[in-house]
């Protein structure tokens, strides 16, 4: 205990500061919610895909969830089958053994419905390039509507781009 201690206490505090403060996503909190008022009834439904990816962005996605962005108070929640999505937030390269899985997602997903691609993968396989078990990404099996680029992109960049979408559809 006295060890973790002197280590603790030489090596200080190892996390670096957040860029945006909870005063900066309040802000973009009532951009999201006002948007989704105009057109969705204040409630914005998303599924999650993933569609053979590292996890790390599944990770970052999943903060959009956690106490400090708290997502679902502006009106944004996740879902558990498409049937009830607004949008699919899709990640990976999508592997060969996803491909039927994500069309089948597409289809169930009633209309109007919206194709969002999270990292640098969904685009064209990223660093699963080449690999004989994906598709170089999943942009030639459905239409995308939103790509939010990264590797993995951090939650900021999911809640500008999610704004972007919003904004355009209302
Ligand atoms: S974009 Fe990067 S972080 Fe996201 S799933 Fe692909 S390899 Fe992983």
């Amino acid at each position: 205990m006295i060890d973790i201690a002197k280590i603790r206490f030489k090596n200080k505090i190892l996390t670096e500061d957040l860029e945006f403060t909870n005063e900066n996503i309040e802000i973009l909190g009532k951009k999201l919610k006002d948007s989704i008022n105009k057109s969705f009834k204040r409630s914005f439904f998303i599924r999650e895909i993933d569609t053979g990816s590292c996890n790390a962005c599944e990770v970052e996605i999943n903060a959009l969830s956690n106490p400090y962005y708290n997502l679902e108070r502006f009106g944004i929640s996740f879902v558990p089958s498409p049937k009830f999505a607004d949008a699919l937030m899709i990640t990976g390269p999508l592997t060969k053994a996803m491909e039927y899985p994500l069309h089948n997602a597409y289809e169930l997903t009633p209309n109007p419905k919206y194709v969002i691609a999270v990292g640098d993968c969904t685009m064209d396989g990223g660093v699963f390039k080449d690999s004989y078990a994906i598709k170089d990404g999943i942009m030639s099996d459905v239409k995308v509507d939103l790509w939010i680029k990264g590797c993995p992109p951090e939650p900021i960049d999911l809640i500008n781009g999610l704004l972007k979408l919003l904004e355009k559809i209302s």
